[in-house]
């Protein structure tokens, strides 16, 4: 006596997603994309309760079907969802905390935008070592300045230390951008151990940061999202002339 399955109500959905911060409900996962699962299945319940329903990445959901994730544990994420999470942060909440926690992510989504723009810059003056037009440096202004405007933020919201440690990460990046800018040879011709020394660079000034905000949180620095650790999308871009050894000479 199979039910066809009824399509979600679209409200219904977005309750859901909206619950998870649209990410995986596994806390320790929180991937995307994001499918919907029924805790105890659909062949039984035949039909759509909030409550018995939860909102995955395909992974997750696999091994949910295949018994990797039981039941219960999965009703137990379910209700954790309702305790509040730092993470899931609504934008109109007034409170200092919330200002907090969104003027963090805002400038760790702003200084990737900045790191993203620097091979642009390298191809700007490049071309102007060449003697070329420099051509457009306007996206790399704003990015560097957004950045700026973006740390400034954080450190008036958060106490002297998140300031400091803010402005260590955006002097990290200041100094790899004029280093690009002047030409040094050490921003072009990065060995793999050079490059694997940046990134470690980088990661360690994050994390600081990361602790100092939590400290001024309150907050135990595993419940807040670490986003160096979940997003391997931010690889360092590799400043590359494709020539190396033409500026060797120089050194
Ligand atoms: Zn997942």
């Amino acid at each position: 006596m199979a039910t066809h399955r009824t399509k979600v109500p679209r409200p219904l959905a977005r309750q859901l997603f909206v619950e998870v911060g649209h990410r995986c409900a596994i806390p320790t996962c929180r991937a995307t994309p994001l499918e919907i699962a029924h805790i105890v299945p659909w062949h039984r319940v035949q039909r759509h309760d909030f409550q018995n329903m939860i909102v995955l990445c395909p992974n997750c959901h696999t091994r949910f079907d295949r018994g990797d994730i039981d039941r219960q544990a999965m009703f137990h994420y379910k209700e954790l969802l309702r305790l509040p999470n730092p993470n899931r942060v609504a934008p109109d909440d007034p409170s200092p905390r919330a200002g907090l926690i969104r003027a963090y992510r805002m400038f760790q989504s702003e200084t990737i935008r900045w790191q993203e723009s620097i091979p642009l810059l390298v191809s700007a003056v490049c071309l102007s070592s060449f003697g070329f037009p420099t051509g457009n440096l306007g996206p790399v202004r704003i990015a560097a300045s957004v950045a700026r405007a973006a740390t400034d933020k954080l450190g008036e919201l958060g106490d002297e230390d998140v300031a400091e440690a803010a402005n260590n990460v955006f002097d990290w990046y200041r100094c790899w951008a004029s280093d690009v800018f002047d030409l040094l040879p050490s921003a072009f011709n990065a060995t793999e151990d050079d490059y694997e020394d940046r990134r470690e660079e980088r990661f360690m000034l994050f994390a600081d940061l990361h602790e100092e905000v939590c400290a001024a949180l309150d907050l135990d620095p595993t419940e807040l999202d670490f986003f160096e650790a979940r997003r391997d999308d931010q690889e360092l871009p590799k400043v590359s002339l494709g020539t190396r050894g033409f500026w060797e000479a120089d050194e």
